[in-house]
């Protein structure tokens, strides 16, 4: 029986693998090479993705943990490398985002994303034997991912999501899908790299709705992640699969009388505006007492904010939202976009040196009550710390996503924790804490606010097994 030069090929990996998981080097084209024809684990068609994926698994599943976390320290190794690339092309390609942030979210997601040793077991053991509860993978993963954190999104799942034993098919965003498939390429570069399986991650060069809605019902997916607007975790949980749903959120930051108020003013200017504030947990309004509130837009404007006059105000609602179908949405020119850019548009210039746009208004100003990802912060005065929590919780509009609070009340901190109920809650610090930059805890760009599974890592990427071994192993 003849041999194919690909069986001869898997044949040398499999034995290369079971000696010492020694690196093989296969393929090591550079990352960079955006010839959309050959990147590794893309596909014309969904079909052959998904079937790629299924067959990437079967491969992985059975190998050493061990040989999971090689390629894992290949992504994270070649993530490093290519940060920056990542971050130009990622805002070259939406217009979205700050470069030298994007190059410190990938530094993030390379150094500290969560691998094997995020999976855990619990055992009983007894007179009876010994029982394991064990985190195994679901198979095919089909992941959504955003235009706001393109690549930060597919890098970070990937390596979850690996971990736990799985393979993903993504549905980029279209409006990022080249950057996002470039990262997919990486993942499988890093994979076959070391002797491991391509196809770990696959996508189609076309992502569409389509598409994602052949990935949705397919039955060799078995679980569904969406990391996006309310419409598509909306469609995920109504799949009838398993789904994690990483949606929207409103987060508002709460400034009460006890604050250390200067610190409270720079850490929400540094959280707002880390990448243009597209990060979903970024502050994107401000609920502060009227008896520290003057003080604290003082700071704020020390801290680089500029604030817009009423009718500035009038004229950026009328920039940033446009109407469509009888419904306002946001103007996609205006997301993402920095302090200065979005001040040209309504007439106004200013220098390098303003980073956010402030006011002051109702809470029902569309400014402050819609989701903007755009350095614009409202901010909305309230008479006192109760007043603050019910104005917050309504302006977080139930996601259960994000809040924040500045204030050195223990018992302040504690009402709002519980009234507010969200999957984030930072204190004294900026919002980007939550992801362990300057906060302690693991980074993920997929935040499971609506199915509660609250910040993913590998573990949220497993199904429960109980494994049973009856009348032994039990050696008290
Ligand atoms: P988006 O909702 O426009 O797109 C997200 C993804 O869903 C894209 O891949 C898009 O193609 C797809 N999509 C949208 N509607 C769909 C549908 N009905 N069926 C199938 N696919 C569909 O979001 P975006 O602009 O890329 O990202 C911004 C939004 O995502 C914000 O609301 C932000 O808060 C949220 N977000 C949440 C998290 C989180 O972890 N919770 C992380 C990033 C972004």
């Amino acid at each position: 029986m003849a041999v194919s030069e690909q069986e001869i090929q898997n044949i040398v990996r499999g034995v290369l693998r079971n000696m010492s998981g020694a690196a093989e080097t296969v393929n090591p084209a550079p990352v960079h090479n955006t010839q959309p024809k050959q990147l590794m684990g893309i596909f014309e068609n969904v079909e052959d993705a998904i079937a790629a994926a299924k067959k990437a698994q079967k491969e992985i599943q059975p190998m050493p943990l061990e040989f999971r976390e090689k390629i894992i320290a290949n992504i994270r190794k070649k993530t490093l490398e290519n940060a920056k690339l990542f971050a130009e092309l990622g805002v070259e390609e939406t217009g979205m985002g700050n470069v030298g942030h994007k190059i410190l979210k990938h530094q993030l997601v390379a150094e500290k994303t969560p691998g094997t040793e995020d999976l855990s077991t619990v055992a009983w053991s007894g007179d009876r034997g010994l029982t394991l509860i064990e985190q195994g993978p679901w198979g095919v993963i089909g992941a959504v991912t955003p235009s706001t954190n393109p690549t930060e999104t597919v890098i970070c799942n990937s390596i979850g999501m690996l971990a736990a034993g799985n393979a993903v098919v993504f549905a980029p965003h279209p409006a990022a899908k080249k950057v996002s498939n470039l990262a997919i390429d990486m993942v499988n570069r890093a994979s076959v790299e070391v002797g491991g399986p391509e196809n770990l991650a696959t996508a189609v060069y076309e992502p569409s709705m389509e598409v994602s809605q052949v990935i949705f019902k397919h039955k060799d997916i078995q679980l569904l992640v969406a990391t996006g607007g309310p419409g598509v975790v909306t469609t995920v949980l109504s799949s009838g699969k398993r789904a994690l749903g990483a949606g929207a959120g409103n987060p508002p930051v709460l400034v009460d009388e006890t604050a250390n108020v200067q610190k409270a003013a720079e850490d929400i200017v540094n959280g707002c505006t880390f990448d243009n504030n597209l990060p979903c947990i970024a502050e994107k309004e401000v609920v502060a007492v009227d008896l520290i509130a003057d003080e604290l837009i003082y700071h704020m404007e020390q801290a680089g904010c500029y604030k817009a006059s009423p009718e500035e105000v009038q004229k950026l609602i009328e920039t940033v939202f446009i109407e469509k179908n009888g419904r306002r949405i946001l103007n996609r020119k205006c997301v993402g976009r920095s302090a200065k850019v979005l001040l040209e548009k309504i007439g106004v210039t200013v220098g390098d040196e303003i980073r956010c746009i402030i006011f002051e208004g109702e809470k029902t100003n569309p400014l402050i009550w819609e989701e903007l990802m755009m350095p614009i912060l409202g901010i909305v005065r309230v008479k006192n710390v109760d007043e603050g929590i019910a104005t917050s919780v309504e302006l977080e509009h139930g996601n259960r996503h994000s809040a924040h609070m500045h204030s050195t009340s223990v018992v302040n901190l504690t009402k709002y924790g519980k009234a507010i109920d969200t999957a984030i809650f930072v204190k004294n610090g900026p919002s980007y804490a939550a992801l362990g930059f300057g906060g302690e805890g693991y980074p993920t760009f997929t935040i499971a606010s609506r199915t509660g599974e609250g910040l993913t890592s590998a573990k949220t990427f497993t199904k429960m097994r109980r494994c049973v071994m009856c009348d032994a192993l039990c050696i008290r």
